[in-house]
Order: structure tokens, then sequence, then C-alpha cells
């Protein structure tokens, strides 16, 4: 795509653009003047969908109306409401509908895919991570080390940027699997570096843990809703997600977890269980020895939380009427047009960390503001801009194809300069 630097250009393309009425099905925050600001932070927390409030309300009615016949009775009857959520979640992340439940959050899902598949033997013990992981991400591997009594200094291996360099390159990864292979017992890493939205290249290392039988589990949160990952395709052992970033499902919403076909049948897995994860068949026949149900909902701990569901499934519904697919290539364009601005500012002090392939990438771009501190961030959101600031210097925008538009993007740049000029 050819790109303009130019508000018509920007604007031409909304008009084009076979997503743009989506844009209206969004709450958008509001300036002093009353006026939307620029939200270009759903990598951070996704806006509300509109019609979000009759999902919820509906089962604010329901509760009311109902009680605790609810779990039968309600629209989406409360005792099975999880289930009809998975295929489309499973389309999100490319899995089959019975490898996807919608649980817990995030962080708690990694705990619970970690309990039954980072398997340390005295010889396998060591998860590698990526060096920059998200904080939650490293304190759950290295506490999952601590739990095996297991110093987290001999346990990880880091899969770091080269000296001077920001990206993760995929070979050091496969020169680290070649050197340690015999020690891994878990590769652990985001599909998208939540710092650099960096996007790695997930069927290369799912091959090549498998090419040496080692667990490979992925981290989507900054993945699910931007970039499809083929999770049963590529045979990844497990993965989990949140759905409160790109996936619009509400501050601090219900997360995603996927357990491959391979696993889900097997009963010998070991498994922190609940009732939840119980064969619907006898679950609530209290009495009988645990009987995991054979699908990714046999990880269920306890009876879901409603309301988040409620969030969920508006949040998806949109997704589907959206289609990935058109999702995506407007994404593509979406991003490669910030790009392109951000390079016409022609601006020494600034540079994009993030990859110039689109595969390599998802909506995400971080800006590296050199020189700059935290009051050139300061000064955009007073401009009406709703981003992202990380220690020490980086922006991190990222236009969601779902509500974004081209004139977002435009205007953003706009803001960036006067802000880099000082007006
Ligand atoms: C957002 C995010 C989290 C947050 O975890 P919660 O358990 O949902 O609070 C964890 N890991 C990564 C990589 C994230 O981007």
């Amino acid at each position: 795509m050819k790109y303009f630097n130019s508000r018509a250009f920007a604007e031409e393309q909304d008009q084009k653009d076979p997503l743009h009425q989506f844009r209206d099905q969004f709450h958008f925050p509001i300036d002093a003047e009353g006026q939307p600001k620029i939200y270009l932070c759903g990598n951070s927390l996704g806006l509300q969908p509109k019609q979000t409030s009759k999902y919820v309300q509906q089962e604010l009615t329901d509760w009311a109306k109902f009680g605790v016949e609810g779990h039968t009775d309600a629209k989406t009857p409360w005792l099975t409401s999880h289930e009809d959520l998975s295929a489309p979640m499973a389309k999100i992340v490319g899995a089959l509908p019975e490898e996807v439940v919608i649980m817990n959050t995030l962080t708690v899902n990694l705990h619970l895919m970690m309990v039954s598949f980072y398997k340390p033997t005295q010889k396998r013990f060591k998860i590698l991570i990526e060096s920059d992981a998200f904080p939650s991400d490293k304190y759950a591997v290295e506490s999952q080390l601590k739990f095996h009594n297991i110093d987290p200094e001999e346990g990880l291996i880091l899969w770091e940027p080269r000296k001077g360099e920001h990206l993760c390159r995929h070979e050091d990864f496969e020169a680290l699997l070649e050197q340690h292979k015999d020690e891994i017992a878990l590769v652990m890493v985001g599909s998208t570096n939540y710092y650099s939205g960096q996007a790695f290249d997930l069927k290369r290392i799912a091959k090549r843990c498998q090419d040496d039988n080692i667990t490979i589990g992925f981290d989507l949160a900054h993945g699910a809703g931007n970039i499809q990952p083929n999770l049963h395709d590529i045979g990844a052992d497990f993965a989990v997600w949140c759905t409160y970033k790109y996936l619009n499902s509400g501050p601090g919403s219900i997360g995603g977890c996927f357990v491959h076909q391979k696993h889900i049948k097997n009963q010998d897995i070991n498994r922190f269980v609940g009732w939840w994860g119980h064969n619907k068949d006898s679950r609530f026949n209290m009495r009988v020895g645990f009987d995991p149900t054979p699908t990714a909902d046999g990880w269920q701990l306890s009876n879901p939380p409603i309301l988040s569901l409620a969030g969920t499934r508006s949040s998806l519904d949109l997704f589907e009427k959206a289609g990935f697919d058109k999702l995506r290539e407007k994404s593509i364009q979406l991003t490669g047009f910030l790009e392109f601005l951000i390079d016409e500012l022609d601006d020494t002090s600034i540079s994009i960390l993030t990859p110039r392939t689109p595969e390599e990438r998802g909506c995400q771009l971080s800006i590296q503001m050199k020189n700059a501190d935290r009051s050139l961030f300061d000064q955009l959101t007073a401009k009406g801009v709703v981003a992202d600031w990380r220690e020490p210097d980086v922006i991190r925008i990222a236009p969601a194809p779902l509500y974004n538009s081209f004139t977002d993007v435009y205007e953003f740049v706009q803001r960036l300069k006067h802000c880099l000029h000082g007006n």
C-alpha cells in the first residue's frame, strides 16, 4: 500500500475501510473539550463495546428474576455459559473448540499449565524464557522453579537480544536450544513481546522444541486478538492469554487457556483440580473420585464469573462479525501508516524498536525517545493522546483495527510532532 502524509489521505482510507463502522460500537474516553481522545492503548486495556452493558445487564436481570435457577433458566444458562465461548475463542487463537477454555486470569492459568506441563527431572529441569518477558511471567516461572526446589539462577535460561540490539533473533534461540537441549524441560515465551512489539515465529519455535522433545507453551497476552497464532497446527502444548487487552472484554476480565488435543484426554497428566473440571455428567454427584472432562474444560477449578463471561461474549460477538482476516489486513495497513508517518517526521531523536516487516509484528509500534524523559509523554497525554510509557524511554502505540482509524493515527503523529518541537 502506498501512503501519503496528509489528513485527506487518512480520511479517504477511513471511508474505504470495510470495518470503519465498528468504531461507532465502542465508547471512547472524552477529553476536557468533550472530544474523543486519541486512544492507542488497546494493548493495555481494550475499549468498552457499547453493547457490553446490554450483555451484563441481561445477567443481572436473570439473576434478579431467577436467583439460583439462572444456572438453567438464564437466557444464557450459567451452567454452560463458558462452553459456547470456546468455539469463537478457538478461532482467535487457531485451535479446536475442545482445546480452549475460558477461565481464571492469565497468571493463574500460567501456573496451572506449569503444574501440568513443567515436569523437571534431575537432568532436565531448566525453563527458557525471553529475557524481557513481562514481569508477571518471569515471577511465575521463577516461583515454579523454587516450588521444585530449583534455584532460579540455575534453572532459568534467558533468550536475549544481542548487545546493542532490541530484538531477539531466532537463530540465537536455536543456538541456545542446541547448547542446552538436554537440560531444558520447558520453553515458555510470549507470542508478541509486550515491550518491543516483536512477534515471534511460533511455528519455528515450536518445531525446534518438538525436534528435541521439549514442552512448549506460549503467552498470548499481546497476541490474542492481534495475530492469530495457529496453536493447533504448530503443535503448541499449552497457551494462556488475557481478554482485556486486544479482546476488549473489560478490566481484569477472565482469561483464556489452550491445551493441545494430544493432551486433553490424558488422565495421567498431573493437575490442580476443582469441581468444575469434573466430567459434567457426574459433576453434581459430589462423591465419586475426580474424573476430568476430556477437553480443556478439564483444567477448570471453579464455576466461572458470569459477569466477566458476559463482557467476553459481547466482545467475541464483535470479532465474529468483523472477521479476523479482515482485521489483520486492516491492522497491517494501519500500523504501516503509523510507521510511514513516524519515518516522515525525520527526527533523529526517535526510533522504532519494533521490527519493520509486518510478519514480525502485530499492531503495536514501540517508539524509543532518545534523550527524552517522561515529560514528553505527559505532554502527549495533555494533548488527549492515550498511549503507554515504559521506562526508561519507550512509548508504545497500538492502533487496534477494530476501533482505531487512519485519522487517529494521523492525528497522533501531528500531536507528537508538536510535542517534539515544543509547541
Ligand atoms: C498483561 C500481561 C499479563 C497480565 O497478567 P494478569 O494475570 O492478567 O494480571 C501477564 N503477562 C503478559 C505477557 C502480559 O502482557
